[in-house]
């Protein structure tokens, strides 16, 4: 063993490069380290714990992972490294995924020549790529007429959203009809791109341009591989950022492109960002190179595109300066400290009330008080000034999901085509797993999502495995892999967390408190994958297969519940404008109302669930078959895995290299947390596990032909010149 190349664990560079001086004595191997890190003794338990092997320079920057000799964490981190930095390679494959590395800085490989260059070619003879990725997706659909998907997954900021557009820009293009087509259906489905990012992005400390919910968008083709049309579904927006954002954080887009606008829409009365509570919170209203004005007249433009007339968008943007309006209610507390009004002085409900043209004096009422229907009596109660903020709120975030799901709705109807798509490939961009220093229902259903993603990747995967085995007679027991089906099985099945969250939130004087005992009671070395943290009574710890997430069970009901007061609702269905009426009226979304083809599926955009607003369930002012959020996106997320495992998958897996946004920067310990967190390390065990290493014939003989003496070679048989080196060297 003494002059082999391994890798030893480094605390900073997770691994460095080492040459073995010495074997073991006793359990120990002597080795010297690269760059002047001097020597050190490393204990192994045993021969199967010897460091792992360095692959010869030959092999270093191969652009698929797994044609490495040696495949393991610190040879993938290594290539990807040396790609990345060394040859500025931002792709790499690791088997059938395509590892996307954020450069932070434009490169100059998206252009139109650039997707003339891919389409048509075969990902195994050019270098790895989106585009390269997008075409195989869109080849084998015009080859096997089967639907296709792109899975994008990776960590906030790490570049999914940029490599999905870039992944629809490509069928854009190869899908465009010859010479301008009428109908524009390519520029409709692009257009939908600048508008989903206004409604639903915003600066975070991670992304200044940054997600807050998920997207499946499926583009339609016809049986000549064009594009006929396209179909959207999204997931979890993330509406408590409309009322509240943490520091350094901004609020949706289009409220400061609105803000931006303001002289253009005198009626809305708008200002300055900074003059309203639900902009202002992060005080950060600027991003940095983004000029919101202009943002705002690309965002304008889209709409027009998709067919949102001046009218409504008039309508629109009415009640998005409503919401912005709102949050600026201030409420006065009483002396008594148990009832509260809005401040006399205070214009701002009053502008609320003339924008969305509905009645001022009764939406302070029932901001201010709550009705409470018994069997006998109907009584009113007055809120206090913290629940009447919350009331508010709540208001807030409901009409706002409100909009943008008649948005998402507007475009649906737009893509939507009368023809039945012969084939689609859906684009899935969706958040990554999530671990933060306080985690809580947000992260548990990212991080549930992801659970159900990675089982349809390791599945795929496995099962991709399996069929080369068995097609090419291959001999070989399958291991056991990594299994998250009891995780999932903890999360959502019968008296699992969701389950009991529901429950709870079903009962009288259900609190995030009693359900967590509940599920200490219930779990508890029952499942392996759940555990209570030592320190804490009101947490649980989940072990996903990327790592151990603790939650902090506080507010997971009222987030599960998500309610909205009843009253509030019946004030806005009041509306002088129909436009503002119709959005709240029960199953009934103005743009929804466009049928959608058979092949497509109902667009599911979450409406908030309508409920009493605290305390017990009351009869009158509680819907009674809404669901919750939970279960909602349970039933989401089924019919997504559905509809996936429909599909033929192409996996891209986004790394964001450094926290700091700097370019070209890589950072070994990030890159690995997220190799780990997104399969990619799991995809090399079950790899290795089988034969790792695939060569063709001609590889192995090009590469291994030095060993051979010459009689041994046959060139008109590469085959047997292969076997030959084999049986020479392998005894
Ligand atoms: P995510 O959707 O994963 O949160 P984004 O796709 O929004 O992340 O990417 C975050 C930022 O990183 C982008 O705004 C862009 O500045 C940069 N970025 C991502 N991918 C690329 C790329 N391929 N080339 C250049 N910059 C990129
Ligand atoms: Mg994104």
């Amino acid at each position: 063993m003494a002059g082999a190349r391994v890798w030893v664990r480094d605390s900073e560079e997770v691994w460095v490069g080492a040459e073995v001086v010495q074997d073991y004595k006793g359990n120990e191997v002597k080795v010297l380290l690269e760059g002047d890190r001097g020597e050190k003794t490393i204990v192994v338990k045993s021969d199967t714990e010897l460091p792992p092997l360095r692959n010869p320079d030959i092999l270093v920057g191969r652009d698929d992972l797994t044609s490495l000799s040696n495949l393991h964490e610190p040879a993938v981190l290594y290539n990807l490294k040396y790609r990345f930095l060394q040859e500025g390679n931002i792709y790499t494959y690791c088997g059938i995924v395509l590892v996307a590395i954020n450069p932070y800085k434009e490169l100059d490989i998206y252009g139109n020549e650039f997707i003339q260059f891919y389409s048509g070619c075969n990902r195994n003879r050019i270098d790895p790529h989106v585009y390269a990725i997008a075409e195989e997706a869109y080849s084998s659909m015009c080859k096997f007429e089967h639907n296709q998907s792109i899975i994008v997954t990776g960590e906030s900021g790490a570049g999914k959203t940029v490599s999905a557009k870039y992944a629809m820009r490509y069928f854009a293009t190869v899908g465009a009809g010859p010479g301008e087509s009428d109908t524009q259906m390519e520029k409709k489905v692009l257009a939908s791109n600048p508008i989903m990012e206004a409604i639903g992005n915003a600066k975070t400390i991670r992304n200044d341009n940054s997600s807050r919910f998920g997207k499946y968008i499926e583009i339609g083709f016809s049986k000549k591989n064009l594009i006929i049309g396209a179909n959207m579904r999204t997931y979890l927006l993330e509406k408590s950022r409309v009322v509240f954002q943490a520091a350094q954080e901004r609020n949706y887009h289009i409220f400061y492109q609105l803000c931006a606008a303001a002289s253009e829409y005198k009626e809305f009365m708008l200002s300055n960002p900074d003059d309203f509570y639900y902009t202002s919170q992060g005080e950060s209203p600027f991003v940095g190179g983004v000029d919101d004005a202009d943002e705002f007249d690309e965002t304008r433009k889209a709409l027009q595109l998709i067919g949102v007339t001046e009218s409504q968008q008039l309508m629109v943007f009415r009640i998005l300066a409503a919401i912005l309006h709102f949050g600026n209610v201030d409420f006065l507390e009483a002396d008594n400290q148990e009832s509260c009004k809005v401040s006399p002085d205070d214009i701002s409900l009053s502008v609320v009330a003339s924008l969305l043209g509905i009645d001022g004096e009764q939406m302070q009422r029932w901001l201010c008080n709550r009705k409470i229907v018994t069997v006998n009596e109907t009584m009113i109660k007055p809120l206090t000034e913290s629940q009447s903020i919350q009331a508010r709120d709540a208001l807030a975030k409901h009409i706002y999901a409100q909009t943008f799901d008649w948005i998402v709705g507007k475009i649906n109807v737009a893509l939507h085509t009368e023809a039945t798509p012969h084939n689609f490939i859906g684009v899935l961009d969706i958040y990554g797993f999530e671990m933060f220093e306080t985690n809580s229902f947000e992260q548990f259903c990212i991080n549930y999502a992801n659970e159900k993603l990675q089982q349809q990747f390791t599945q795929h995967v496995f099962k991709l495995e399996q069929d080369q085995y068995v097609e090419e007679g291959i001999v070989w027991s399958f291991i056991d892999f990594y299994d998250n089906q009891p995780c999932i099985a903890l999360i959502e099945e019968k008296l699992g967390i969701l389950d009991l969250l529901d429950e709870e939130c079903k009962m009288p004087n259900g609190n995030d408190a009693n359900w967590c005992q509940k599920l200490y009671a219930k779990h508890l070395e029952k499942s392996k994958h759940f555990a209570k943290p030592r320190m804490s009574r009101s947490a649980f710890v989940i072990h996903h297969f990327a790592d151990d997430v603790q939650y902090e069970t506080g507010g997971f009901l009222e987030k599960n519940r998500d309610m909205v007061i009843e009253d509030h609702l019946n004030i806005l269905r009041a509306s002088q404008f129909e436009f503002v009426a119709a959005l709240f009226r029960e199953d009934e979304t103005p743009a929804r109302t466009g049928k959608q083809s058979k092949n497509y599926n109902k667009p599911r955009t979450g409406r908030g669930s309508v409920r009493s607003m605290t305390g017990p369930p009351l009869q009158g002012a509680k819907k009674q078959h809404t669901q919750t959020v939970g279960s909602q996106f349970r039933s989401s997320l089924t019919r997504l895995m559905q509809t996936l495992n429909a599909t033929i998958p192409h996996y891209i897996r986004c790394i964001k290299p450094n926290d700091e946004k700097a370019p070209f920067v890589f950072e070994p310990k990030r890159a690995v947390e997220q190799l780990r967190a997104c399969g990619v390390l799991e995809t090399i065990r079950i790899s290795s596990a089988g034969y790792p290493s695939r060569w063709s014939y001609p590889e192995f003989f090009v590469r291994y032909r030095a060993l051979l003496k010459p009689a041994d070679i046959d060139k008109k048989n590469i085959r047997c010149s292969c076997e030959n080196v084999l049986q020479n060297y392998i005894s």
